[in-house]
């Protein structure tokens, strides 16, 4: 009997489960195994971390179960991973060992909300799945102060996703006729909105945000944060309510294995390699540079996008075929306006060797096609 090839990949989010669908959908059990370990056993597709903020959702019917990936003979597994052994290509998790042929690597960030002094006492984690019903059930409460959203470190995933925040935020308070009674102030370490997406799409978001009296501040680089006080490098801030982006790192089983620098992310090419042999790497927990400033975003769908790109290059290997794949660094990302509408920005990382980006106009029929974007995902990958 022939040994079946063992992909196993390490984190069921986006990356991780793009992967193993692309894997299952081409070669079957008898020419594959595959396994996906991950800590929790649900995905929970990013953004609707916000409707739960919002209260349009709760987190129960925001996710889709890692245990329905046996019904495509994919196996599941539950667990911390402790150790990746890349001499021995073997995993160690809490409960056992497993020993893999092929390993993809898409662990995402973990948020370190600990680096800044005083900040898990005086502030929420607005991407924290765990603290959104409590920030839900303060904004509710709320009835006049002011509401600091502050980014704290780059990168952080989905770049538009905190500007996102500050309009579903502010809908919210108008529908409670609250809002000028409210100040809602956003602070940046960048000079400008959305420096990934170039200065023409940054100066659309910025009007975006201030039509709707939210007032950004860039270059604000947090040192500390105090009772109801941000202090930043230059200058200090009050707020009743904080709701902070904390810098993210990579999971530090990555530093012990030595495929990264703290706090850094694993340098891939298009590829997606490591420097070891059948060793890849995608999504949040990477960092892919374009040109000498510039890496792409951290998000979803450029996960995704590389996940399926290493899954076609496995396959081609297993198939004793030449691996041609490169990652394409396209992608699109939903904008919400807080007003049931929302815009797409379009962006071609390596288009010309320089990312273009495009933001579309704010509609209902692209809200419709976000609430689309997450259906499928859940629906053809669990
Ligand atoms: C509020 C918000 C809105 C967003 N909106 C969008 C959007 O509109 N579009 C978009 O494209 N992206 C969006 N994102 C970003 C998107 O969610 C991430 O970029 C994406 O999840 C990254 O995929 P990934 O596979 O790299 O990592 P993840 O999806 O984070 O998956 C990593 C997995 O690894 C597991 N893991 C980590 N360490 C261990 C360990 N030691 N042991 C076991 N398991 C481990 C984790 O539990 C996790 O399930 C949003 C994010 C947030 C927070």
């Amino acid at each position: 009997m022939t040994n079946i090839p063992h992909v196993v990949i390490l984190g069921g989010g986006f990356g991780g489960l793009a992967a193993a669908n692309e894997l299952r959908n081409s070669l079957s059990a008898t020419e594959v195994k595959i396994t996906v370990i991950d800590k929790k056993d649900w995905f929970m597709v990013g953004f609707a971390k916000l409707w739960i903020i919002t209260g349009t959702r709760t987190f129960e019917n925001s996710i889709g179960s890692l245990n329905e990936l046996s019904k495509k003979e994919i196996n599941f597994i539950k667990n911390e991973i402790l150790t990746i052994d890349l001499q021995n290509k073997n995993i160690k998790t809490k409960l056992q060992n497993i020993s893999y042929d092929y390993l993809i690597i898409s662990m995402g960030t973990i948020l370190a909300p600990q680096k800044i002094p005083g900040l898990i006492e005086n502030g929420f984690n607005l991407y924290d799945h765990n603290q959104l019903s409590e920030i839900h059930d303060k904004l509710e409460c709320m009835n006049s102060g002011k509401i600091a959203i502050s980014i704290m470190g780059m990168p952080y995933k989905c770049p538009p996703a905190p500007f996102e925040a500050s309009l579903l935020i502010d809908s919210m308070l108008r529908k409670r006729g609250i809002r000028d009674s409210i100040q809602i102030d956003f602070y940046s370490p960048a000079p400008i909105t959305l420096p990934a997406a170039g200065p023409e799409v940054s100066k659309q978001i910025l009007e975006l945000v201030n039509s709707e009296n939210i007032t950004f501040h860039n270059s604000s680089k947090i040192k500390s944060v105090e009772s109801k006080k941000l202090i930043f490098e230059n200058s200090e801030a009050d707020f009743d309510l904080l709701l902070a982006i904390p810098p993210h790192i990579a999971p530090k089983v990555i530093y012990d294995s030595g495929l990264a620098k703290e706090p850094g992310f694993i340098p891939i090419d298009r590829d997606c390699k490591t420097s070891f042999e059948n060793v890849f790497a995608v999504g949040d927990v990477t960092i892919l540079s374009v040109g000498e400033n510039m890496a792409v975003p951290k998000a979803g769908i450029f996960a995704e996008g590389e996940g399926i790109t290493v899954a076609k290059n496995i396959i081609s290997k297993i198939q004793s075929k030449e691996e041609t794949e490169l990652y394409d660094g396209k992608g699109g990302c939903f904008i919400e306006s807080g007003k049931d509408t929302a815009s797409v920005l379009q962006v071609d990382m390596f288009s010309n060797s320089k990312p273009s980006t495009n933001l579309s106009e704010s509609t209902t029929d692209n809200l419709s096609k976000k609430l689309e974007f997450e259906k499928e995902r859940l629906s053809k990958w669990l």
